[in-house]
């Protein structure tokens, strides 16, 4: 890709803190119509803690967290290094005198998991202590046909309509497949909520004033992306939910279809391909490299509010050249 410039002509991109990949941006910028906002890490802080541990019938709620945990650990999603970090927390007091972990997070004092998959969108599964274990969204454990009962269900409405994130932990009694396991039973669920950027709603209401229709895109759960959706201040009807990340560039270029100009904002690995996708990609400083490499703007600070300046300043300039 084409090395990051500062922004032409002035200072004043750098001290908004936003970095561009070129001139020919700018002309992208000004024509955005759509702005389609990513939830997790650009609306959202993107750290995540665990909220509450929701045991099925009958199973223990310390080895829903512990072998969930043990899973995630070989996990990078913020998702994971969550639950991860729950479980280590919430493991044996270790006895007087011996060293203490430093509060990283690591497999070391979780128990080891085997044959590892990594899940993308979905989730992520494993074998620890002799059971195959599942850790991900509804959709996931539907297509493995892993069935859930009413009070898990249940409960996973209630928590996902607050705004939290809820995930399912599945596992069998045997070593078999982690992903398809056919003794595998949903043994409870794991709330884990995140903090909506202080500046996503003025970010939102700027991007408004623009004249821009903002949009919120998620693969999270419909009622948790509503429930975010209206701390920013979108309306319900501009809200796309638990799509797979094939499913954020669909919806990019759905409204492209329309003949709309389409800006998408995004931090995460499952973000790049949308980015890429629409005609001006603003990636979050603080996402991953992945995302900033497919950024045609970065947003250097992690701010949404750089979205609004950046399209202020990109007018104001092509103004001037004109
Ligand atoms: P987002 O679009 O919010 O950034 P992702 O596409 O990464 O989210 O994930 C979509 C959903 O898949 C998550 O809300 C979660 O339910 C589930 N998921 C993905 N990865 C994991 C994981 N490692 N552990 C548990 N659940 C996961
Ligand atoms: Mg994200």
């Amino acid at each position: 890709a084409t090395p990051m410039a500062l922004l032409v002509g002035t200072g004043r991109g750098a001290q908004l803190g936003i970095l561009i990949r070129g001139p020919e941006v700018l002309e992208s910028t000004r024509r955005a119509q759509v702005v389609v906002l990513d939830k997790t890490g650009t609306m959202t802080v993107g750290r995540m803690a665990v909220t509450e541990v929701h045991p099925a019938a009958g199973t223990d709620p310390a080895d829903v967290l512990r072998l969930a945990g043990a899973v995630e650990a070989a996990s990078e999603h913020p998702i994971a290094r969550a639950i991860a970090g729950a479980a280590l927390a919430s493991r044996p007091p270790v006895p007087p005198g011996s060293a203490v972990p430093s509060g990283a997070v690591g497999s070391a004092e979780l128990p080891p998991v085997a044959g590892f998959v990594a899940l993308p969108g979905l989730g992520a599964g494993g074998t620890v202590e002799g059971r195959s274990v599942l850790v991900g969204r509804a959709r996931l454990l539907a297509e493995r046909g892993v069935p859930v009962d009413d009070d898990v269900a249940g409960w996973q409405e209630a928590t996902e309509s607050a705004g939290a994130t809820v995930v399912l932990v599945a596992w069998a009694d045997a070593v078999g497949p982690a992903d398809g396991d056919p003794a595998a039973r949903v043994r409870g669920a794991i709330a884990v909520a995140d903090t909506v950027r202080p500046t996503a709603r003025e970010a939102v209401a700027g991007l408004r004033g623009l004249g821009l229709r903002p949009m919120l895109v998620t693969g999270d759960a419909e009622p948790v992306a509503r429930a975010i959706a209206a701390q920013v201040g979108i309306a319900p009807a501009d809200v796309v939910a638990g799509v797979l990340p094939a499913g954020k560039v669909d919806a990019v270029r759905a409204l492209q279809a329309e003949g709309l100009v389409v800006a998408m904002v995004g931090d995460g690995v499952n973000d790049a391909p949308a980015l890429a996708q629409a005609d001006l990609g603003l990636a979050m400083g603080t996402g991953s490299d992945v995302a900033i490499e497919a950024g045609d703007l970065v947003l250097v600070g992690g701010d949404p509010r750089g979205a609004v300046d950046a399209i202020r300043l990109s007018r104001a300039t092509l103004r001037t050249i004109r």
